[in-house]
């Protein structure tokens, strides 16, 4: 079975249940375990003293399709490049490992219990052959697009537990807007970079692709955790959509967004970046 391309670990998440639980009840602010940090768990505006960095770690990969991820992976850069991101924009309490590995399924995750975002080997495979079989001419830079926007996908699940954000809503569509929201935002041109809009039309084809391969949505799908593959999809191209519908009038009509939904997306895409705006700014470097 094909999994979505971000699953929280599982075992992670069931026993942060309570936990989590009671901070939304308290609205606790995070306290950091590094001594260092500000008690109150927010930054000011010219601190140093939030240490933590991101740090790329490949570790060893022995499965064919583990192996065909991390090269694909290695070969972009990808962990260094993402962790470099993260380390320019965001202030982090502690350090934060980034570990690409073999995970013998196709996933990345977010582990709030040792503060580790995960990205399997195995997904940029999955990814390679959905963007093949797609007849995507560069399905490799197709298949590192998705890595990137699953990568920003777990990022929000990061800064939800480590900031305690006071995110409403099911947290993986949460996830979805973060990783459209960071890859869309305009540049000092006030344009967005196009290989991060790329991404996210990339990352709505992923689960295009997802959603072939799964067949007819049942009731397990319609319960889970994340939207079902379909809705990601839209909603992905809605907020692509949104943030400048001029240049992506590509994305109405046909297979893809239909107009009704379109129609409301530009004022959707300003309410969540302006929500990702304020719910962030504490925490940019
Ligand atoms: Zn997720």
């Amino acid at each position: 079975m094909l999994v979505s391309a971000c699953g929280r670990d599982e075992k992670a998440k069931s026993e942060e249940l309570p936990e989590s639980s009671v901070s939304t009840a308290q609205a606790a602010p995070a306290s950091p375990t590094n001594t260092d940090v500000n008690h109150n768990g927010i930054p000011d505006a010219e601190d140093n003293d939030w240490p933590g960095k991101m740090i790329p770690d490949y570790q060893a990969a022995t499965s064919p399709d583990a192996v065909r991820g991390r090269d694909l992976i290695q070969q972009a850069h990808l962990l260094e490049d993402m962790a470099d991101s993260i380390n320019e924009s965001l202030k982090l309490p502690f350090d934060i490992p980034l570990i690409g590995k073999q995970c013998d399924t196709a996933n990345a995750f977010w582990d709030p219990n040792d503060n580790t975002v995960t990205i399997c080997y195995e997904d940029a495979a999955d990814g390679l052959d959905i963007y093949t079989k797609a007849g995507d001419a560069d399905p490799r830079a197709s298949a590192i697009n998705a890595e990137v926007a699953t990568f920003y996908h777990e990022t929000g699940h990061m800064v939800v537990s480590i900031y305690d954000l006071p995110a409403t809503g099911r947290e993986e569509d949460v996830a979805d807007q973060l990783s459209a929201y960071i890859l869309l935002t305009p540049g000092p041109d006030g344009k967005a970079d196009p290989d991060n809009i790329r991404a996210v039309k990339d990352f709505a084809r992923e689960f295009e692709g997802y959603a072939d391969a799964g067949g007819e949505v049942d009731d397990d799908a319609l319960a889970d955790t994340h939207s079902p593959n379909k809705t990601r999809m839209y909603n992905l191209e809605c907020w692509v959509y949104g943030s400048d519908p001029e240049a992506n009038a590509d994305l109405v009509g046909g297979d893809q967004l239909p107009q009704d939904r379109a129609d409301g997306c530009q004022e959707e895409y300003e309410k969540m970046s302006h929500a990702w705006d304020t719910l962030l700014a504490p925490y940019l470097k």
